[in-house]
């Protein structure tokens, strides 16, 4: 918008603004209609609009909203219980965004070190590329000198080490080191998974050297890859998770996971939360898995997820000048361009279609999990032509 705003000057905004959407649709204000294939970051999980969880939002909205933690919060109780019931967690703290979800992981972490009478062991290990949040903690576990600077110091107590580099991460482990911490695929990183033997050696390597693991699942959870978690393609388990974007299909929530073990050291007082697991949120959360859970739906989510990849890489493979290579878990996808990533975005508005923009000039494709075969069909459209009309422009140049 070219007029001055009253926001904070943070984001430089599309100029679109959007009034209502259905499944992989979104309207804007002039009745433009959108193929939405980034979800609000890979959020909109289940589509817009989604009658079992506008439903349910509505029922709730008439009962009751908020209590606090003060209470018993039935509907909160029954969410982790599913949670739990569903992943290697024994126990969950919901929150209202992941950045609150990897700082009540990281504070776990440290509080079990401390509890076993070792407080000087409180660094956590992070890897190249991670994005974690925007709080003070998560961007010094993030480690991205664009977000750390200008906030003063860094919170101390973050060691990084290159992506995939075991001999890098073994010699970066002292006696103070608490846990290690990583996406299994990293999002705003640019859409790199961590191969399998690497996560498999992760765990091997935590067991070890008494490390907790941590899996930042904020971006890769809920069916995005075709497993309920990303993890589960390794075979193996974190102790600690960060899960929020998908879980609430759009409303704010968030939630971390631990094993009981893990969570030991988390006893009465020592961590909180107002909203955090609020009844509204509870409600569509549980929405939610309803749908995520139900019998062969993240078996649906991984066959379209191939054919929207095999439909994409064979437009990377015709349009070398434009686009590298295509990668990615499930619905979690990332075309590595050879263009700038935001005239792909760009050009892919003009033609009606969302994306989102990621580091080492990546365009992510998040669709809603719930897309239609149809849905996928206009999207590689849209996205060849968007495709060919760079190539086109990139040879008249
Ligand atoms: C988005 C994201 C976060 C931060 O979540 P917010 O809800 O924006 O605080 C953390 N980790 C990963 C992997 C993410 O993608």
């Amino acid at each position: 918008m070219t007029q001055p705003s009253p926001l904070f000057e943070t984001y430089a905004r599309a100029d679109i603004a959007f009034d209502h959407g259905e499944g992989s649709w979104i309207v804007d204000t002039r009745g433009e209609r959108y193929l939405d294939f980034g979800g609000g970051i890979a959020v909109s999980a289940l589509g817009h609009a989604h009658p079992h969880l506008v439903e349910t939002l509505r029922e709730q909205a008439g009962k009751l909203w908020h209590t606090s933690n003060l209470y018993e919060v039935p509907e909160q109780r029954r969410l982790a219980q599913r949670l739990v019931d569903a992943t290697f967690a024994d126990k969950v703290f919901f929150t209202n965004s992941g950045a609150e979800a990897l700082e009540c992981a990281i504070k776990t972490a440290r509080r079990y070190h401390y509890a076993k009478g070792h407080p000087e062991r409180f660094r956590i290990i992070t890897f190249e590329g991670a994005f974690h949040g925007r709080t003070l903690a998560t961007i010094a576990a993030g480690g991205q000198p664009k977000y750390l600077e200008g906030f003063g110091p860094k919170v101390e107590g973050f060691d990084q080490v290159p992506f995939d580099d075991m001999d890098a991460l073994k010699a970066a482990i002292t006696d103070e080191t608490a846990a290690l911490l990583i996406e299994p695929v990293q999002g705003e990183g640019g859409i790199r998974p961590v191969a399998l033997s690497f996560l498999r050696d992760l765990r091997a390597l935590c067991d070890d050297k008494g490390l907790l693991l941590i899996f930042d699942e904020v971006q890769s959870g809920m069916g995005r890859t075709g497993k309920l978690f990303a993890h589960e393609w390794a075979g193996i388990e974190p102790d600690i998770m960060a899960v929020a974007k998908a879980i609430g299909g759009g409303f704010p929530m968030g939630a971390c996971l631990a094993t009981e073990e893990a969570a030991s050291g988390m006893v009465p007082g020592v961590h909180g939360t107002t909203y955090g697991g609020n009844p509204l949120a509870m409600a569509v959360g549980n929405a939610v898995l309803d749908v995520i859970l139900a019998d062969g739906f993240l078996e649906g989510v991984h066959d379209k997820a191939l054919r929207l990849k095999q439909g994409l890489a064979s437009i990377v493979d015709r349009y070398p000048d434009v686009l590298a290579e295509v990668r990615g878990e499930g619905l979690m996808l990332g075309i590595k361009c050879v263009v700038p990533n935001t005239a792909l975005v760009k050009q892919l508005y003009a033609n009606h279609m969302l994306t989102i923009p990621a580091g080492d000039n990546v365009v992510r494709i998040l669709p809603p999990l719930t897309s239609t075969d149809e849905d996928i069909k206009i999207a590689l459209e849209r996205v060849e032509e968007a495709v060919s009309h760079l190539s086109a422009t990139g040879r008249d140049r």
